[in-house]
């Protein structure tokens, strides 16, 4: 691979460089949004730099521009993603963005694209994903929560778990089953859930970092009606697994990772000589490399992508490899540290404002969501290595 941008993504590079370098300054960030306080850039912190995004498409920049997103292509993307994340700006959109747009445009009615895209991206609704339960996560075809057809409603009982936003959601991607004779990924389907009907229940689960991250859904005799059904009746595993095409590099994860271990080089530094033991400067600089691996697994899958060819282990690969570093990126920041280290936000002698701590223990979260690391690597084992299955 050729690492140089192109003129035309070089140009672009500088747009966005340009952009960031004029707007983001006077943006004033909010002290609790990082991932372990839940991300709140994803659910409408910044309207007016909501605003200013969506002004140039940048909302959804992968998004085609006739629902307002700025057509994109891959190796696009990937470069507006790694100077978003090199300056740290928030992004905003989340759900909405990423699982609950892209799957509108591609299996959605008119009267559908119509209703939810704008709103979206003007972050005026905020969107969760009812995906999980509490005995369906790697096996998500096993969901149980039951849609059962009722005149021109469906009404739904069940629970999911585990969703993230939920208290902040007007709306909720939501998967159910409509066929309980069906083999199990034939008979599910998919709803654009009204969060406000009647008989839905919201209750906080408290992470370890002491923030409700995510929650647990109760549905009780939810109605909902036909025209929040996505696509056909039955078809909803099959619009579930399409939709996850977009921005699947994890070159966010992996930029994010080079800004911690930058922001450990700047802290050890200022220590001074006698600060740093020799180990950990071995450590940091392990650190270090790693991040430019993570970085070059991302953009494997970027220009897989661009060359018009679906990743596969190789996203794997790079969830994995990012996701498991940001675990080891956050011990060997705990050791630069020292015992301060374990000071939270708010404490006048907290380093780094407390990041760290809720980096830490923030952390395990990121090997689970999204596919665990023990699934990645069934992953790779088998689609990648040719192992056969167990
Ligand atoms: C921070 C965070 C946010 C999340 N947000 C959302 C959300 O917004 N919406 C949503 O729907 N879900 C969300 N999830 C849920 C997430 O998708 C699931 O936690 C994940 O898919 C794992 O499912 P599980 O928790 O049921 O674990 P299980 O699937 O029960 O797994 C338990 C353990 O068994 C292992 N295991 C399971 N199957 C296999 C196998 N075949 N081979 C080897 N090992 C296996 C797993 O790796 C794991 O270690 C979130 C999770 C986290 C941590």
């Amino acid at each position: 691979m050729d690492f140089r941008d192109s003129p035309d993504e070089a140009a672009f590079r500088q747009e966005v460089r340009d952009f960031l370098a004029a707007e983001l300054p006077s943006l004033a960030r909010r002290e609790d949004d990082d991932e372990a306080g839940g991300g709140l850039d994803r659910y409408g912190a910044y309207p007016e730099w909501q605003r200013k995004l969506a002004a140039r498409g940048w909302v959804a920049p992968a998004w085609p521009r006739e629902y307002g997103g700025a057509g994109l292509t891959v190796l696009q993307q990937v470069v507006f993603n790694e100077e978003m994340a090199r300056a740290r700006a928030p992004r905003p959109g989340g759900v909405g963005v990423n699982y609950a747009g892209p799957t509108i445009i591609l299996h959605g009615s008119d009267d559908q694209k119509r209703q939810h895209l704008r709103p979206i991206l003007s972050g005026e609704v905020i969107w969760c994903q009812g995906f999980s339960e509490p005995e369906a996560g790697s096996d998500l075809a096993g969901l149980q929560t039951r849609a059962v057809r009722d005149g021109d409603d469906y009404v739904v009982n069940g629970q999911k778990i585990w969703t993230s936003g939920a208290q902040f959601a007007r709306r909720m991607i939501l998967l159910a089953r409509t066929d309980p004779q069906a083999p199990k990924h034939k008979g599910i389907s998919y709803f654009l859930l009204d969060m406000k009907s009647p008989g839905v229940t919201i209750r906080p689960l408290m992470n370890m970092a002491g923030v409700p991250g995510f929650n647990e859904v109760f549905f009780d005799n939810v109605r909902v009606p036909r025209r929040d059904l996505l696509g056909e009746e039955n078809r909803g595993w099959y619009y579930a697994t399409t939709t996850l095409d977009f921005e699947r590099s994890s070159i966010g994860a992996a930029m994010a990772q080079v800004n911690a271990v930058e922001d450990l080089v700047q802290f050890a530094r200022q220590a001074g000589n006698g600060g740093v033991s020799s180990h950990l400067r071995a450590e940091l600089g392990e650190r270090a490399v790693e991040t430019q691996t993570a970085r070059l697994l991302s953009l494997r899958v970027g220009t897989l992508q661009a060359r018009g060819l679906v990743p596969n282990y190789e996203a794997s690969c790079a969830k994995l490899y990012a996701s498991e570093l940001s675990q080891r990126v956050a011990v060997t920041a705990l050791r630069l540290i020292g015992l301060h280290g374990q000071l939270g936000r708010g404490s006048p002698r907290a380093p780094l404002a407390g990041r760290l701590m809720r980096g830490y223990l923030w952390s395990p979260a990121i090997t689970i969501a999204g596919g665990t690391s023990e699934i990645q690597r069934g992953i790779i084992a088998i689609r990648g290595l040719g192992l056969p299955r167990g």
